[in-house]
């Protein structure tokens, strides 16, 4: 390997701690800013700046000891969940899988008691597909009053059959039988003005970082690769950009490697910003799951009762999560934000219109990647022949967070760093 001729394309968190493991590799960043999915901004308003990331984006580090040793140095604090479930009409606590026995109908909470029980003593058994899982963990009737509708608002996939199982969604969807919290009882966040971009930005400290370069193309045989017209010879490439757009920009690449990447399918997304009047249902709650289709959204969250600073006093800084359901591309998109803040309305969350100081849509062409293993691998496989590693949550094409992305791009520098030193020894 070559250090020289090695680039990284995307200064998000996974090519950043990449670069900053390896000590070496040209960051590539199509951007004039650091961060990528990571990454937030400020709004100064007439009552006071407001700072928002593109969604929640907390840290939810469970033994990764390299990740924070990468992040040493910055001050992550430690959060307890308090997180809740809009159903039927009233806020039951997360997870609901445990609360529901708060709810007023006696003999459906008697129903659900036994599903779960009959679920619990049954032997675990691998689901075939996403919806296969949902009733295998939660039982019929949790899954036909909740779980279904909220995944299917979430992938915007009204067959949740069509899903695969990657190991990401085994791991956040907990056997009943378990007395769990769940993945993420509690959670980090940096205690920084930056918000969540502090994390991209703690881990380019020791990394040159090339803004404004777009990557346009890649030849595999005359191993060069073009950036803002530019050509330059490559050795080894990390790809943190979406699989199916690398595979796009490879000009020779093997025609039936470009037909399986158009197969790969990914939610699109619609995070909208909101700097509001606090009211008091906003006390006290980091994010709040929302099933009912009459919604136009799945989640909200309040980044101001994670990091006070984030809003200034007697306002909050929220984020609204929209269902992929009600939009096929960015002018979609951008036209349900009214019914958005009148469904917002409608649970109060809001009281009027004038509540709101600033709002910011925010469109995702990619947000949640739906998992297909195989032809993942296959593609991975065919580009790691040349030289070309596709990490992060977007080149791996699964559902990923920030700390399991920072950990590939460790793992992946460490393997490499070990074959240069073999080399060396060697004397190739
Ligand atoms: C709405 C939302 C909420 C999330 N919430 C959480 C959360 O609460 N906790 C958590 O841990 N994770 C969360 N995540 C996941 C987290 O964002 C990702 O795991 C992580 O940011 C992925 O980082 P990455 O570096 O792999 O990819 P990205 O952040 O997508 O970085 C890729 C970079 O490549 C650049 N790029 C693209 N094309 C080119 C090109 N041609 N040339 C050069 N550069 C290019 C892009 O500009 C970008 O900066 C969330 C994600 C989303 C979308």
């Amino acid at each position: 390997m070559n250090l020289v001729s090695t680039y990284v394309i995307g200064a998000g968190v996974t090519g950043l701690s990449f670069a900053v493991t390896l000590g070496y590799g040209k960051v590539l960043e199509s951007n004039p800013g650091l961060g990528g999915k990571a990454s937030s901004y400020n709004m100064n308003t007439h009552v006071g700046k407001f700072t928002f990331d593109i969604g929640g984006h907390w840290f939810h580090h469970q033994n990764a000891p390299k990740v924070l040793q990468l992040l040493e140095g910055l001050s992550l604090e430690k959060h307890a969940r308090q997180a809740f479930v809009y159903w039927e009409g009233g806020l039951y606590d997360f997870p609901l899988q445990q609360s529901y026995k708060t709810h007023a109908d006696n003999s459906l909470v008697q129903q659900i008691d036994r599903e779960l029980a009959a679920l619990g003593q049954k032997e675990a058994t691998k689901s075939q597909n996403y919806s296969d899982m949902l009733l295998n963990s939660y039982g019929p009737t949790l899954f036909e009053r909740f779980f279904r509708d909220y995944n299917v608002k979430m992938f915007g996939v009204s067959d949740l059959s069509q899903i695969q199982i990657g190991k990401y969604e085994e791991i956040r969807n907990v056997r009943t039988n378990q007395k769990t919290e769940g993945y993420n009882s509690y959670f980090y966040y940096p205690k920084d003005p930056l918000g969540a971009q502090a994390i991209p930005v703690h881990l380019a400290k020791d990394v040159q970082v090339r803004f404004n370069s777009q990557v346009q193309s890649i030849h595999l045989n005359q191993r060069t690769i073009s950036i803002n017209k530019q050509t330059s010879p490559w050795e080894t490439i990390i790809s943190t950009i979406p699989l199916p757009r690398l595979v796009s920009m490879i000009a020779d690449v093997d025609c039936g490697i470009a037909y399986l990447s158009q197969q790969l399918r990914a939610s699109r997304g619609l995070i909208l910003n909101l700097g509001v009047k606090r009211n008091l249902l906003h006390a006290n709650k980091s994010w709040i799951y929302l099933a009912e289709m009459k919604y136009h959204f799945y989640r909200i969250g309040f980044y101001s009762n994670v990091q006070p600073d984030m809003a200034p006093e007697g306002y909050s800084s929220m984020y609204v999560e929209c269902s992929p359901l009600f939009f096929k591309n960015k002018q979609e998109a951008l036209y349900i934000v009214p019914q958005v803040i009148r469904d917002l309305i409608s649970i109060g969350m809001i009281e009027d219109e004038s509540d709101i100081v600033t709002l910011k849509p925010i469109y995702l062409e990619q947000n949640y990647c739906l998992p297909d293993n195989q032809v993942t691998s296959l593609i991975q496989s065919y580009l790691q022949q040349y030289g070309i590693y596709s990490i992060g949550r977007y080149g791996s094409w699964h559902w990923s967070s920030q700390h399991e992305d920072m950990q590939q791009a460790i793992s992946l520098a460490d393997e490499l760093r070990r074959t240069i030193n073999f080399r060396k020894l060697l004397k190739v």
